[in-house]
């Protein structure tokens, strides 16, 4: 039996939210990034967040794209929800997923959501708590290896904030992030065994290609067990609170490796070149990954 590793696309959400709102991204063309994808047979999408869209303009309309998403037959739809404002809205417009976060670090935890850890840990618990059955949740720890404010994330600093999150739930998903695609293959390999070791399959990696490590750190999350992993199609991206960070790790590249190993991804290759290829093409978008520029692979389509 050939294993599966599980895609989780983030284009519609870290990819677009990452563009210049001086180039705004339409809904209609959030929907048709969507619609490319999920014809490329990707199932679970991060595609959109409640947030405030004076804060965030990208996001704004996330409830008109969930509703789209519904009518997609069998994708699981991520929302992102930084607040009980947004966790009421989420349900309110019933995300299959609700996304939470924050970060290992004390500096970016400052810097991207304005309080200390416990703080947020404090919020958080209370939304885990609250959330009806029925509602997946994907927690989401950014800055797990490396923060632009506080350097390399050793591993004392970090086992117990996942420890911490870990008691939150029994069941629910928790990515470690390398939020400025600044983390090495053996760190992740390293965290990744250890906290599935120690607490299971539950967890997931999100990567950014930052500094080309971005495939290589997938191949080591998976190496120490994870099967969850968040792409970006034409590895769109970034964070506007981690200076410096591009793109999310690019979905083409990620699913190239997978065949490659033999891992079934669910992907349809020439339909996700033709998805990679509409993200990159987004106006305002920073487009990354190697695969949509090889000829080979493309005459793999
Ligand atoms: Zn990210």
């Amino acid at each position: 039996m050939p294993e599966t590793a599980i895609i989780s696309e983030v284009a519609p959400r870290d990819g677009i939210q990452s563009i210049n709102p001086a180039s705004p991204v339409s809904t209609d063309a959030k929907i048709a990034l969507i619609q490319a994808c999920y014809d490329a047979g990707l199932r679970r999408m991060e595609v959109g967040s409640f947030v405030s869209p004076k804060a965030i303009p990208q996001m704004a309309q996330t409830e008109i794209v969930l509703a789209a998403c519904k009518q997609m037959p069998g994708l699981e739809s991520t929302v992102l929800v930084p607040n009980r404002r947004g966790f009421d809205a989420a349900i309110e417009h019933g995300a299959d997923r609700l996304g939470f976060f924050m970060s290992a670090t004390a500096g970016h935890n400052k810097a991207n959501l304005n309080r200390t850890r416990e703080e947020s840990f404090d919020e958080l618990a209370k939304l885990v708590r609250d959330t009806p059955k029925g509602t997946l949740i994907r927690f989401n720890l950014s800055c797990v290896f490396h923060c632009p404010f506080d350097g390399v994330v050793s591993e004392a600093e970090v086992m117990p904030w996942i420890e911490r999150i870990v008691a939150l739930d029994p069941d629910m998903e928790i990515a470690l992030a390398d939020t400025t695609g600044n983390a090495s293959p053996d760190q992740v390999g390293r965290i990744f065994r250890h906290a599935i070791g120690k607490w299971g399959g539950r967890f997931a990696f999100h990567g950014h290609d930052t500094y080309g490590m971005g495939v290589a750190n997938v191949s080591a999350a998976w190496e120490a067990g994870c099967r969850v992993f968040d792409s970006a199609a034409g590895g769109i991206g970034g964070c506007p609170f981690a200076p410096g960070a591009t793109g999310n790790v690019a979905t083409e590249d990620v699913a190239w490796m997978f065949a490659r190993m033999g891992v079934q991804t669910g992907v349809d290759w020439p339909r996700l070149l033709v998805a990679a290829d509409m993200a990159a093409g987004i106006p305002g978008a920073v487009p990354g990954g190697r695969m949509r520029a090889v000829p080979a692979a493309r005459l793999a389509a």
